[in-house]
Parts: C-alpha cells; sequence; structure tokens
C-alpha cells in the first residue's frame, strides 16, 4: 500500500449526542409546511426550530452512561475518518430538571473519557446557558431546556474551575469555554466569560449568526447584530472561534476580521438543517480563518466538510477560483485553523498525522504532488489507512 502522511483534521466542533438524530430527525412533524413562506407562524415551518424540538427531546433522555455510549460510538467514527482532535461544545450539564449531579460536571467527564479512548484530544467547551431567549425580558427556559442552564455566571464559570482541576490530571484533555449563544445567554455573561478566558488563557467558542431570526432577535434586544454585540462585550479576538457566522454583512466581516476571530464552519449540518450557506469568499477575501466542525453528526467525515465548504464557495461567485486555489492546501489550511480554535500546538502533527491510501479508488490516477488538490475535492473518510491513533482505519 502506497501510503501519504498528511495532518489529522481537527474537528472544531462537535455535539457528540446529536449523533443519535442522523437519520431519524427527518421526518416532518405531522402538519409542518415546507417553508417559511407559506406558514401562519414560525413553529409550524419544518426548519432548524422544529428540528431544535427533537433535539431536546433527544437531551431530556441522557444521563452520564448514555451519553457515555452515544460519545464513544461517534467519536471512533471521527478517529477512523481522519480527525485528530474534537471540541466537544457540551451544554447538556444537569440532571433533566436542572438539578447539578453529585459531581457537576458528571457529562463532561463521561464525554472526555469516551474521546481519549479512541486516542482523540479531547478539548471540552463546557457552554454556559441561561434562558430560553429574549422577549422584553428573559424568557424562562422550557423543560428540554432546564437541565442546560445555570442561575448565574459565577455558577457556571465555578464548575469550569472545576473542570479544568480535573483535565489538568488527564493527558489528551483540556478546556476552553463558550457561551452557547446570544440568545441564551445576556450581554453581562458574554463579557464575564471572555474575561475568564482571557485571565486564563483559553480559547473561548459560540454559535453566532446562524439563523435569521437569531438576527431580529439580537436587533430587538441589543440593537446591533450579534457579531457586532460579540464585538462590543470583548468576546472576539484570535483566541475565539464563531461557529458557523452565515448570516453576516459586510460591517460583521470586517470586525471578524479585525479582532482575528476565527470561524468555524459545519457545512453537513447547515446543509441538513437549512441553515444557509457560508459567505466563504468574503471571509477569504477578508482573511478570516476558517475551520470546520462535525456539529450534529449527520456526517462523520471532514473530507465531506471540506468538499462542501470548497465546493458552496465555488457557487457562491460562480468560480473555481475560491478557497482551494487561494490556499493549495485547503486541508492543510483548515486543520491549521482548527487547532489554533482550540488552542492545540500550532505544528502540523499537533493534532496527529493520519496515513492516506494513494491506491484508494477515490485518489487512483492522482500524482502524489497533487493530493492536496485532490483531498480537498475527491476523496472520502475511505482514503484513511491508518487513523491519527495508529490504528488502522478500515
Ligand atoms: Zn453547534
Amino acid at each position: 500500500m502506497r501510503t501519504v502522511e498528511v495532518p489529522a483534521m481537527v474537528n472544531a466542533h462537535s455535539h457528540a449526542f446529536q449523533r443519535d438524530l442522523r437519520g431519524v430527525a427527518e421526518r416532518p412533524a405531522p402538519g409542518v409546511h415546507g417553508g417559511a413562506d407559506d406558514a401562519a407562524d414560525d413553529h409550524a415551518v419544518d426548519d432548524f426550530w422544529s428540528w431544535r424540538e427533537a433535539m431536546f427531546r433527544l437531551a431530556d433522555a441522557l444521563d452520564p452512561a448514555s451519553i457515555g455510549v452515544v460519545a464513544d460510538a461517534v467519536y471512533g467514527e471521527m478517529a477512523r475518518a481522519g480527525y485528530g482532535a474534537v471540541g466537544e461544545f457540551h451544554y447538556v450539564h444537569h440532571q433533566p430538571d436542572g438539578t447539578p449531579y453529585d459531581d457537576p460536571n458528571a457529562m463532561a467527564i463521561a464525554l472526555a473519557q469516551a474521546g481519549v479512548a479512541h486516542g482523540l484530544r479531547v478539548v471540552l467547551l463546557p457552554a454556559a446557558y441561561h434562558r430560553g431567549g429574549w422577549d422584553g425580558s428573559d424568557v424562562a427556559p422550557v423543560r428540554g431546556q432546564r437541565r442546560f442552564c445555570d442561575p448565574d455566571v459565577e455558577t457556571f464559570l465555578a464548575r469550569a474551575d472545576a473542570l479544568r482541576a480535573w483535565a489538568a490530571e488527564r493527558p489528551g484533555v483540556a478546556v476552553g469555554v463558550a457561551a452557547h449563544s446570544i440568545r441564551a445567554v445576556p450581554a453581562s455573561w458574554l463579557e464575564a466569560i471572555a474575561a475568564y478566558a482571557d485571565r486564563h488563557g483559553l480559547v473561548r467558542h459560540v454559535h453566532a449568526s446562524e439563523q435569521r431570526r437569531e438576527l431580529a432577535e439580537c436587533e430587538a434586544e441589543h440593537g446591533c447584530s450579534p457579531i457586532a454585540l460579540l464585538a462590543r462585550t470583548g468576546f472576539l479576538g484570535p483566541r475565539t472561534s464563531v461557529v458557523h457566522g452565515i448570516h453576516v454583512d459586510a460591517r460583521d466581516v470586517a470586525l471578524l476580521a479585525e479582532s482575528g476571530t476565527i470561524v468555524v464552519s459545519c457545512p453537513t449540518t447547515e446543509g441538513s438543517l437549512g441553515d444557509g450557506f457560508l459567505p466563504a469568499l468574503a471571509y477569504r477575501d477578508a482573511g478570516v480563518r476558517l475551520a470546520i466542525g462535525s456539529d450534529s453528526q449527520v456526517r462523520v467525515d471532514p473530507f465531506e466538510e471540506v468538499r462542501e465548504l470548497e465546493t458552496g464557495a465555488r457557487r457562491e461567485r460562480q468560480t473555481r477560483f475560491a478557497l482551494l486555489a487561494h490556499h493549495g492546501d485547503l486541508w492543510a489550511e483548515l486543520a491549521r485553523n482548527g487547532r489554533a480554535s482550540l488552542g492545540l500546538p500550532e505544528a502540523a502533527d499537533g493534532a496527529g498525522t493520519i496515513a492516506v491510501d494513494l491506491g484508494h479508488s477515490d485518489l487512483r490516477g492522482v500524482a502524489r504532488h497533487d493530493l492536496p488538490l485532490a483531498l480537498a475535492t475527491c476523496a472520502s473518510a475511505g482514503v484513511v489507512a491508518r487513523s491519527s491513533t495508529g490504528a488502522a482505519a478500515r
């Protein structure tokens, strides 16, 4: 077998438990419509928000043992598919009624242990969640959200302290911090989380600009876009990752570029949820770094994420001079930015390396020097002959 070593990909955005929605959250609920235009209200539409109801039901049934089982399955898939590291954006913290477990980090620890068992570098990103949204004042969390929530940001950050102390003695595990979204926490929490991350040298992540409804709600509460709010609260910066970043205007892109913020794109999930698509070439032109994530786990194949990002960008301006032509080696570029997103070592092998089989049918006839072009356009996880853990991948 003729193989070539390349950097393992970094999965900068994962919710392990959502793997169990794969293939089973595709049937519209009775009575829903096909699109926003013909529906009387948002909840009668099959879209991100109706999918979220199914996700809440799934999350409601989890406990530390069962989240460990699903994490074991999906992290195994990641390791075999060519990922070497995962950023687990974790928000199912408490028991279903919102009461903390005896160890308040029991769920996070179960996730980390499952990832390490598969040889992945795991960066836990505990995510702050406080409310169901904002409608003139804080909206109380609904039943499915209670276990995500903390009463105040100090309680959340104390748990992050405890998780960092636990991880300090575990090789292969690191901790960053996250705000779930601008709808789930008030502005004062964003400020506190950003300051905490700065104080301790941690990476910080947040979901933003995924849905148009989120933009309208942010405008109503804060009088600005989600990205402008993140800038105002000190959340943006070179150690910050904004996940999705789809519905942005030129000012938002400039704020992300000026601050050195990374945008994490999750193309297969964003396509599955009907979120929209990344303005990838606007980001390229502004010099904003891009990374990728498997997010909902609808697909666990980094080659597919890279290809969707590239082909989406080509469609954006009907050109073949998109991300790949600009960077030359898009796989390496996304892996490098993923390492930065998770605070991993900068070196090319900072998340491990994988062996790619040049004899695989996806790559047959591709010259060695053209491999970077093929990895971003025609390869799949099937080309991985050896995972970053050293195990045979297939
Ligand atoms: Zn997400």
